[in-house]
């Protein structure tokens, strides 16, 4: 993951090798070079700028730290500063009414089906009691794929497969969620190959109908700048709660991870690293951030 970004950070950390203090100097040529492998990470630039200013504000401001180098010091400034872009904190689900209503929202393909089958496996693991709901009326496949998902980790599916009513079919399925006392109901709804107005129309109704308690945008993190603008338009649109980044397991170089909490002012909650349904984990800046920098 990063793989690119972090040879090109440790590249730049670097130059201040055998260096015995912090300079304007050396620390211009540093940030220059941090610049570069972010950007080339796919972080726009004036967020890339903003970025470094921050640390060379830091580093020249820092007191001499007899203890470790400039380079180390260098090290930790941009690993805090990467944790705050991406967030500071972990951002928790909230999960205190009965039932949660958990909507998940994004583009066709962004993983939103598999995402919903790896959050109701997850909250199972957990003690709750899922029940998935297939809002998507437009794709019989895509009700198949999460009846199949939900068989495999023993999750009730609510669907009607003839109901072209995507608000009808969540309010059906909260009837049938409070008879079997599920307390956690996951909609997934339709998704499309790019933002457009019916979309969103339809994940707004879905919205107004049965007010969740979370908003997860689901978006493929290889597709960089263009998931943030994503990320955008459906914060216009929804105000969601949350971010999900999928298919962190590719090759992806970063920049979505980077700025998009910073873009939306919203946390990414969950990332998925690969396929099968286990590999949903809770997002951690701070452990990302040292991740990227190794
Ligand atoms: P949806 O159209 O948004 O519901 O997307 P799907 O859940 O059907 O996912 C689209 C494709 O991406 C499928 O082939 C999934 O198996 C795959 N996929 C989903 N999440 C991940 C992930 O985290 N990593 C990888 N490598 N593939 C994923």
């Amino acid at each position: 993951m990063f793989e690119s970004l972090s040879e090109r950070l440790d590249s730049a950390f670097k130059l201040l090798k055998g260096e015995g203090r912090i300079s304007e100097i050396n620390v211009a040529s540093t940030v220059k070079e941090i610049r570069r492998a972010l950007v080339d990470a796919d972080v726009n630039y004036k967020i890339a700028k903003e970025f470094t200013d921050r640390v060379k504000d830091k580093a020249l401001g820092e007191k001499v730290i007899t203890a470790i180098s400039p380079s180390q010091l260098m090290v930790k400034i941009v690993k805090d500063e990467l944790a705050d872009l991406m967030g500071g904190t972990a951002a928790e689900l909230e999960l205190k009414a009965n039932p949660t209503i958990i909507l998940i929202a994004g583009l066709q393909g962004s993983g939103k089906t598999t995402f919903s089958g790896k959050l109701a496996n997850f909250l199972k693991s957990k003690g709750k009691k899922p029940l998935l709901v297939a809002a998507d009326i437009y794709r019989p496949a895509a009700i198949d794929q999460l009846k199949v998902l939900g068989g495999q980790i023993e999750v009730p599916v609510y669907s009607e497969p003839e109901n072209k009513n995507a608000v009808q079919i969540t309010e059906n399925a909260l009837r049938e969620a409070k008879q079997n006392n599920n307390n956690v109901i996951i909609i997934d709804t339709a998704g499309r190959l790019a933002v457009d107005e019916a979309m969103m129309a339809e994940v707004a109704n879905i919205r107004k109908a049965v007010q969740p308690q979370e908003i997860l945008f689901v978006v493929d993190s290889m597709t960089g700048q263009d998931a943030v603008n994503t990320a955008k338009a459906f914060n216009d649109r929804l105000d969601f709660t949350g971010v999900v980044l999928t298919k962190l397991d590719g090759d992806t170089r970063g920049g979505a991870a980077l700025t998009i909490k910073y873009t939306v002012e919203k946390p990414i909650k969950f990332v998925s690293m690969g396929e099968k349904l286990d590999t949903l984990d809770v997002f951690y800046p701070e452990r990302m951030a040292q991740r990227i920098l190794g």
